[in-house]
C-alpha cells in the first residue's frame, strides 16, 4: 500500500490547514490587536482559465478564513481592458465553486472601485506626492536606469534621474490628471506617477506609474474610461475599500510590498497586510496563462479543458476529483521557497482518493479474441463481481461470462520470455471473478497476426472459490489474473490516453533559439477506437469515474465519437512517485 512516508521530504513545510507562518502572523495580528477579524481575497484577473497554482492560492485564501471564522472574497482584479473578458469570470467562477468554496455575495471587481481610486489618486496628487508625467513608457524605463550593463557585462544599478516634469505644481497636476480622465491626451500620451524616490535601490519604488491613458473597450465598464489604474496602486487600495486584513500572494510580488505599504499609508486607507507563499510549479507543465493561452490560440490543445491542461477544468475532464486537488494543496503545503512539485506527488493524491471511491470495471482496450472450447453452447452465465473492495458498501454486481471473450492482446504470447506468468500455449491463468483457463492454441492471419486464443475452462474453478471433486479447497494455483469482458455483451467505447502534455520536466528551460512549445511531446495523446468494457459503462454519464481493472483510472467524458462513448484515461494505477520517492 502507498503511504505516507514517502513524501516526508515533499512535505517539509507545514500543511495549508492547522499551522504555518501565515497562520502564525495572523495570530500574532489578533493578539495584538492590528485586526480584530479576518478576511482574505481571492483575486484573480479575468483574463484566461484558473490553473492548479491558482488551485493552491484560493485553498490558502479560503482556509485563512475559515480557520479564523473569517471571509474569503472573490475579487476580479479587472483593470486591464485589452485582454480581459466576461467568460473567463464565467469560467473562473464555475472553477472555484466546483472546488467546494463558497464567497457567498462577497464577489467583488476592480473595476466597481474605479471612482474610487480616482479620488484616491487625486488625494495623493493633493498631498504632494503624484505628477503628471509626460515621458513617454521607453523613456520613463531609462530615466529609472534600470539593469546597466557595463563593458564586462556585469549588471549593476545606478541611482535614476528625475523626470523634468517631476516638480510641477499640485494645482497642475491636478488640472492634467483631470483632462487624463476628461480624454484630452492620446493614448500613452501622459502618465500618472507616485512621487516617491528615484534612487531607491528596489527599482518598482522610482516614481512607479499609476495611471497610464488607454482607449480601450473594458467588458464592464465599456468606454466609460480612458484612464486605467495600474496593478500595484489598485491592489493594495482594492484590499482596503474590502477591508482585506490578509491580501495572500505568491512570492513575485514580495519586492512589491513596500510599494503596497506606500500606497495605503499615503491614501491613509484600511491597513491591509500583505504576505507571500512560495509560488507552484508542476513538472512537466507550465502554469502561467499567459504560456497556457498560447497552447490555447495556437490549437496545440483542444481548449482551456483540454484534459491535458494544468488547468482546474481540464483537470477536471481528465477525472481530477476536487477532494484530490485539495489533499494535493494541502500537503505541498505554504512555504516560504518557490520550489518545483514532482507531477507524480499530484497523481498520487489522485490515486489515493479514487482508490477509495471509484466503482471497479473490467475493458479491455487492445482486444484480442479468446474462445472457450469446451464451453456448453452459446449459453450465458453471471457471474458476481466486487464493486469496490475498497468500499464494502459500494457493493457487488452481476457480469455476463460466455464462450467468445475479448482479452488484452498483451496478456498472450506465442513463446513466453522469462517471468511471463500470463496465457502461452499450455499455461493457464484465472479469468477475473471466473474461471480458470488452460490455453489450447491460436490462431494467426495471413501477416502471422495473432487473432484468437483457443483455450479449455475448469468448472470447478468457478469465481475463484474453487472446491476439488470432494469438496476441499483446490489449492491448485495459477501465477496470474487477467480481465476480461464477454464479446456479445461488451460495449464498445472510445479511449484516449493522455500522457505528459511536454516531453521534458522543465518545459521552459529553452535554448534562445527556442521555445517551450518545441517541448511539447509528441506522444500525449493516444486515442483507442474500439475498446471494450462491460456493458454498464454505455449507461456512464459525464465525469463518472471508474476503475478500469488492471489498467487505471478512467472518466467517462462528455463526447461521443462514432456512435462511441469516449473515457478519459485519468492516470495509471502504478505509482511512479513511489519508485520516485524509493531513489
Ligand atoms: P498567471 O501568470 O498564471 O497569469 P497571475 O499571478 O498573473 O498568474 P492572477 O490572476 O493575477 O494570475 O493570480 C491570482 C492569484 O493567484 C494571485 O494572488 C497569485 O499570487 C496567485 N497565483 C497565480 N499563480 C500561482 C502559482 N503558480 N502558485 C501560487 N499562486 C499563484
Ligand atoms: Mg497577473
Amino acid at each position: 500500500m502507498e503511504n505516507m512516508e514517502n513524501f516526508s521530504d515533499t512535505t517539509n513545510a507545514a500543511s495549508a490547514e492547522g499551522n504555518n507562518f501565515i497562520t502564525a502572523s495572523v495570530k500574532e495580528d489578533l493578539a495584538s490587536g492590528r485586526f480584530d477579524r479576518v478576511v482574505t481575497r481571492f483575486p484573480p484577473e479575468p483574463n484566461g482559465w484558473l490553473h492548479i497554482g491558482h488551485c493552491k492560492a484560493f485553498c490558502i485564501d479560503f482556509s485563512i478564513a475559515e480557520q479564523f471564522g473569517g471571509e474569503c472574497n472573490l475579487r476580479f482584479d479587472d483593470t486591464n481592458p485589452e485582454k480581459e473578458d466576461d467568460s473567463y469570470v464565467q469560467a473562473i467562477k464555475r472553477d472555484v465553486k466546483w472546488m467546494g468554496f463558497d464567497w457567498g455575495d462577497r464577489e467583488f471587481y476592480a473595476s466597481d472601485y474605479y471612482e474610487y481610486l480616482y479620488d484616491m489618486a487625486v488625494k495623493i496628487i493633493k498631498k504632494g506626492l503624484a505628477y503628471v508625467d509626460d515621458l513617454s513608457e521607453e523613456e520613463i524605463s531609462a530615466y529609472r536606469k534600470t539593469n546597466f550593463a557595463d563593458k564586462n557585462n556585469i549588471t549593476e544599478t545606478l541611482p535614476g534621474q528625475d523626470s523634468p516634469w517631476r516638480n510641477r505644481s499640485v494645482e497642475e497636476n491636478l488640472d492634467l490628471f483631470a483632462r487624463m480622465r476628461a480624454g484630452g491626451f492620446p493614448d500613452g500620451a501622459k502618465t500618472l506617477r507616485a512621487k516617491i524616490d528615484m534612487k531607491s535601490p528596489n527599482l518598482l519604488m522610482r516614481d512607479p506609474v499609476m495611471y497610464r491613458i488607454k482607449r480601450g473597450f473594458h467588458y464592464r465598464t465599456k468606454d466609460k474610461w480612458c484612464i486605467y489604474p495600474m496593478y500595484d496602486f489598485a491592489h493594495p487600495l482594492s484590499d482596503a475599500k474590502e477591508g482585506v486584513t490578509h491580501s495572500l500572494c505568491s512570492l513575485e510580488y514580495e519586492i512589491h510590498r513596500p510599494l503596497y505599504d506606500w500606497f495605503i499609508r499615503e491614501a491613509e486607507v484600511f491597513p491591509s497586510r500583505q504576505i507571500e507563499f512560495a509560488r507552484l510549479n508542476l513538472t512537466y507543465t507550465v502554469l502561467s496563462k499567459r504560456w497556457l493561452l498560447q497552447l490555447v490560440q495556437g490549437k496545440h490543445v483542444s481548449g482551456w479543458d483540454d484534459p491535458r491542461m494544468p488547468t482546474i477544468a481540464g483537470l477536471r475532464r481528465r477525472g481530477y476529483t476536487p477532494e484530490a486537488l485539495r489533499a494535493f494543496a494541502s500537503q505541498i503545503g505554504v512555504a516560504k521557497m518557490d520550489s518545483v512539485v514532482d507531477m507524480a506527488f499530484l497523481e498520487y493524491c489522485l490515486r489515493q482518493d479514487l482508490n477509495k471511491r471509484a466503482q471497479r470495471v473490467m475493458a479491455v482496450i487492445k482486444p484480442l479474441k479468446l474462445i472457450i472450447e469446451n464451453w456448453e453452447g452459446n449459453r450465458f452465465e453471471e457471474l458476481d463481481a466486487v464493486n469496490n473492495p475498497e468500499d464494502q458498501s459500494a457493493g457487488s454486481r452481476k457480469i455476463v461470462f460466455g464462450r467468445e471473450l475479448w482479452i488484452e492482446a498483451d496478456d498472450f504470447v506465442e513463446i513466453p520470455p522469462p517471468k511471463y506468468y500470463r496465457l502461452y500455449p499450455g499455461n493457464s491463468v484465472r479469468l477475473r471473478y471466473a474461471y480458470i483457463i488452460t490455453c489450447a492454441g491460436y490462431e494467426k492471419d495471413e501477416d502471422g497476426v495473432v487473432i484468437a486464443v483457443h483455450c479449455t475452462y475448469d468448472p470447478s474453478t468457478r469465481g475463484g472459490n474453487a472446491v476439488d471433486e470432494n469438496g476441499a479447497p483446490d489449492n491448485r494455483r495459477v501465477k496470474s489474473t487477467i480481465h476480461w469482458t464477454a464479446a456479445a455483451k461488451a460495449v464498445p467505447i472510445t479511449v484516449r490516453v493522455y500522457d505528459n502534455l511536454f516531453a521534458v520536466e522543465k518545459p521552459m528551460n529553452v535554448p534562445a533559439n527556442k521555445t517551450f512549445l518545441d517541448n511539447l511531446s509528441p506522444h500525449s495523446l493516444e486515442t483507442i477506437e474500439t475498446a471494450y468494457a462491460e456493458p454498464l459503462l454505455a449507461h456512464a454519464e459525464p465525469e463518472d469515474r471508474f476503475q478500469f481493472e488492471r489498467l487505471g483510472y478512467f472518466v467517462r467524458d462528455a463526447d461521443t465519437e462514432n456512435g462511441k462513448p469516449v473515457f478519459n484515461k485519468t492516470v495509471g494505477l502504478r505509482d511512479t512517485w513511489k519508485k520516485i520517492a524509493g531513489k
